[in-house]
């Protein structure tokens, strides 16, 4: 065990939350796999993927959890938050129910997790601009009153997924030192 704690001197666990279709499995895919999947659906019974991020010259795990669905029954176990460290919750920029569904989810997040969670507010779909329905303001606003980290992103082309999990490793590495 202890040659195994020389290896891996960090090891993050980070729960992706927000509503059914928000894109947080894409995000995962994109990020562990650069992969996207358009008919992604929750099939795989896969909890979470691992990947190795360098961090001041640190090799750092990041383990990322994904629900398998179970937040369209609002049932995520509290073995899901246990241990995290810290939580992407995700809305798609296109619907705006999803976004209202926040304030649920930090409260969610509050009740299972440490106050010291690092938080980061991810609007997904930032592609879709054609058919946006929350604005950048809202999303800053929001995260401003929450003291969130604030990011738009897209899993279909890209933009800003692997810098939404970065600052969200770094500041949880920042907050252990
Ligand atoms: P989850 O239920 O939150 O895990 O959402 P999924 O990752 O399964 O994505 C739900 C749907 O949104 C799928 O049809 C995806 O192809 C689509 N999707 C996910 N991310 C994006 C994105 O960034 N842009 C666009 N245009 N579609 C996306
Ligand atoms: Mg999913």
């Amino acid at each position: 065990e202890e040659e195994e704690e020389e290896e891996e001197e960090y090891l993050f666990k980070i729960v992706l939350i927000g509503d059914s279709a928000v894109g947080k499995s894409n995000l995962l895919s994109r990020f562990a796999r650069n992969e996207f999947d358009n008919n992604s659906k929750a099939t795989i019974g896969v909890e979470f993927q691992t990947q190795v991020v360098e961090i001041d010259g640190k090799q750092v795990k990041a383990q990322i959890w994904d629900t398998a669905g179970q937040e369209r029954f609002r049932a995520v176990t509290s073995a899901y938050y246990r241990g995290a460290l810290g939580a992407l919750l995700v809305y798609d920029i296109t619907r705006r129910s999803s976004f209202d569904s926040i304030q649920r989810w930090l409260q969610e997040l509050s009740t299972h997790c440490d106050i010291s969670v690092a938080r980061m507010l991810v609007g997904n779909k930032c592609d879709l601009e054609n058919i946006r329905d929350v604005s950048v303001k809202d999303g800053k606003c929001l995260a401003e009153e929450e003291r969130l980290f604030f990011i738009e992103t897209s899993a279909l082309d890209s933009t800003n997924v692997q810098t939404a999990f970065e600052i969200v490793i770094r500041e949880i590495y920042s907050n252990m030192s």
